[in-house]
């Protein structure tokens, strides 16, 4: 039997440093929310593939259309041969997107295309170059998507120089001290200061920041964008790559708010496991560019259009907006416990939309001054109690659970005992 050391040297080898591991284990099998290393310990899966997996690993309905779809072809390329599935999965996703009036959807491969896309496809519509981002976001790792990411280290350090006309103002975090005046007090100096409005593209906002901490953007805040987007015809811009596929207990998480985005792109929990990405947006706007600007040779792969057939199927089958509710219910009730234990590292800020669901980690009870060290040790003593869970922040001490949503309250338990005992640990 192989072993995690062994393939580890193995990996260390062969692979170079820059790809780092959120655990020191490989992976043998999963099922659901259930994890299998190559030793054949068993691990309850906190992380989900980060938010790829909100209704689980291997889904039947996923399973059987991936199998039916290898029967008939793999990959054509849609800008040669175009099929079916791909245009199921737009007429779906028009027909669900957050806003209302006529929609198209574009499929890609990575979130970080859909990110790069959709400003393509901003630029291309308005004709304007500048994008307005927000601190501690996370858009991706390509040249652009990175710029566009309000993180240093370790996304930024060293790769510049960035392409230009990309700006950030402060995401609101009200336990930082940054409200949502503050937000826009800075977008508002951006504007005098460094671009004027009539030169911005697009304004890109994840509703609840990912990798940045599970911060929620407020509905002021998202109003307020709104106003300036259509008083100066910048397009708003929703980064659903983490927040999508009802991670948020709505299928898209702009749906809680009371304004609409332009444009959404999404990824990561869209096709069940399988790379797939898309821009959904107003059809306007989204035909703005000229045939051959857009697409990509494996963009829309055919196996992962019928994987994400089969999610939007389960998600509505399964009722999993409304188990996303529970969960996440269940879960900050349970961390709400938590934080009144003496005996537990002290842990703040419990939030989250639906079972988008993170703390903090904190120095001291009471305070919000952030502890990554004691947070990484959280992580590495869940790990050996068979618990795979992911830290984020933009100061590293945010846990986030991101369970599939088709895990049974007794997996979610489990998990959740271990996070407590991990938690005593530290
Ligand atoms: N946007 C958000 C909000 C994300 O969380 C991520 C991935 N963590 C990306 C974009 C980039 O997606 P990918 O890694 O698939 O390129």
């Amino acid at each position: 039997m192989t072993t995690n050391a062994a393939l580890m040297a193995r990996r260390n080898a062969a692979v170079p440093r820059g790809i780092a591991h959120a655990t020191t284990i490989f992976a043998a099998r999963a099922e659901n929310a259930e994890i299998w290393d190559v030793e054949g310990r068993r691990y309850v899966d906190f992380a989900g593939g980060i938010a790829v997996l909100n209704i689980g690993h291997r889904h039947a309905g996923v399973l059987a259309a991936i199998r039916d779809q290898l029967d008939r072809y793999t990959h054509t390329a849609f800008q040669v041969v175009p099929y079916e599935p791909y245009v199921a999965l737009c007429e779906r996703l028009n027909a669900q997107a957050p806003f209302n009036g006529p929609a198209k959807t574009i499929l890609f491969s990575t979130g970080a295309e859909a990110i790069e896309n959709a400003i393509k496809i901003a630029r291309a519509a308005t004709g304007r170059p500048g994008v307005i981002a927000f601190g501690g976001g996370f858009h991706g790792r390509t040249m652009l998507t990175m710029a566009m990411t309000g993180k240093i280290v370790p996304y930024k350090a060293r790769f510049g120089p960035f392409p230009s006309d990309i700006y950030h103002v402060p995401f609101p975090v009200p336990h930082q001290g940054i409200g949502v005046d503050g937000s826009l007090d800075a977008l508002e100096f951006l504007f005098r200061a460094d671009i004027e409005p009539s030169r911005v593209a697009a304004i890109i906002i994840e509703p609840v920041q990912g990798e940045g901490g599970f911060n929620i953007a407020p509905s002021e805040l998202m109003v307020e964008l709104r106003r300036i987007c259509d008083e100066n015809g910048i397009v708003l811009v929703a980064d659903e790559v983490q927040t999508g596929f009802g991670r948020t207990g709505k299928l898209f998480a702009m749906e809680h708010y009371a304004v609409e985005p332009d444009l959404v792109a999404v990824a990561k929990s869209l096709a069940g496991g399988m790379p797939l990405s898309g821009v959904i947006g107003r059809a306007a706007i989204m035909d703005a560019v000229e045939p051959g600007g857009l697409g990509g040779t494996f963009a829309g792969n055919p196996l992962a259009c019928a994987a994400a057939l089969a999610v939007i199927e389960a998600i509505g089958r399964e009722k999993l907006l409304q188990r996303s509710v529970e969960l996440g219910e269940r879960m900050r009730s349970r961390l709400a416990a938590m934080a009144r234990r003496n005996d537990l590292v002290p842990i703040a800020a419990i939030r989250g939309l639906g079972a988008m669901v993170a703390f903090d980690i904190v120095k001291e009870r009471g305070t919000f001054a952030p502890d990554p060290d004691t947070t990484k040790r959280v992580t590495v003593r869940a790990l050996d109690r068979g618990l795979v869970v992911l830290a984020c922040g933009v100061y590293g001490n945010v846990i986030r659970i991101l369970v599939p949503l088709t895990a049974s309250d007794a997996i979610v338990d489990e998990g959740l005992d271990v996070l407590e005992s991990a938690l005593r640990a530290a």
